[in-house]
Parts: C-alpha cells; structure tokens; sequence
C-alpha cells in the first residue's frame, strides 16, 4: 500500500475548489487518512521546492504558496503516487489532457491548484515534512 503527499494550493482553497479535487482522488478509490489546513511559510517551502529554489521563477512560488492557507493532505492505495500524479496531470495546464484536476481547474503554471509527490521518495520526505505533528487515521 503506497501513501502519498497532495497539497491543494492557495488557490484551490480560495476558488471553493477542494471538494471538485478530493472528489477526483475518491473517485479513483484512492482513501484519504489525514488532513490539515495549514500556513505554509518561506523556510518551508525553500526545502519542499528545494530543487526549484535557484530558479528565477522561485519568489513568485513562495508569494503564491504564502498567499492564502493550503490544504495538507496524505492518501493512501495501491499505486496512490502515480494514480494522484494522473489524475493532476501536466504542471503547466496548457499541457494538460481533458478531464484531469489541472486541465478542468487550473489557470497557468503558476497558479497551478496541486501538488503531489513525484515518487516514493519524495512521498515518504514530503509525509515527514508536513504530518509528523498531523494524526494519520487506518481503516478499510
Ligand atoms: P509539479 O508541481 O508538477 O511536480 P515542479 O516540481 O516542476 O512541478 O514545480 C513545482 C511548482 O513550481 C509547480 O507546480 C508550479 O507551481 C511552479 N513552477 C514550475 N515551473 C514553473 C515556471 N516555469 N514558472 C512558474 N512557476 C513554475
């Protein structure tokens, strides 16, 4: 059983567009088994994007990430990173495929509604990032 990392984006939260999302990651019987609204602030954010952090493009992230509350969540299935990471589709939403999260909610690459974890790896990081102080639930 694999867990994985989402974080429903500033705008995601401000645009009413949470339910649309969880409804997708339901809708693949992935199980959803902790959640936080949370604040998310630039020292954090410098490590979770750490491999974006030199990028021109970085202070525009953190301005965006740190505009409004996000939504943490940790979903759990068989093939839950790869299933997540389908269902969100391409970062840029221009480049997205009809009937995926970004194509149907996003606006533009920076303004982009998700994140999910690339990998298992990251998974695993991102899982220990965002919910060691976070209740993680079991059920069938
Ligand atoms: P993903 O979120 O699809 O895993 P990345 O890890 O490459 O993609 O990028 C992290 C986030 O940084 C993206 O979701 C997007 O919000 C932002 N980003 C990536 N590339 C750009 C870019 N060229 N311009 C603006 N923002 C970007």
């Amino acid at each position: 059983m694999e867990q994985t990392v989402v974080i429903l984006k500033p705008d995601c939260v401000v645009r009413w567009l949470i339910w649309n999302v969880i409804q997708r990651y339901e809708s693949l019987g992935l199980r959803l088994i902790a959640s936080s609204m949370e604040n998310l602030t630039e020292d954090l954010l410098k490590e979770h994007y750490a491999h974006l952090a030199d990028k021109p493009f970085f202070p525009k992230i953190v301005s965006y990430m740190t505009s409004a509350p996000v939504m943490v969540q940790l979903w759990e299935w068989e093939n839950a990173v790869a299933a997540v990471r389908k269902a969100n589709w391409a970062t840029n939403p221009a480049e997205a495929t009809p009937w995926t999260v970004r194509w149907d909610y996003a606006l533009t690459i920076d303004n982009n509604i998700v994140h999910a974890s690339e990998n298992l790896e990251d998974a695993r990081a991102e899982k220990e990032r965002f919910f060691s102080w976070i209740s993680v639930v079991q059920y069938t």
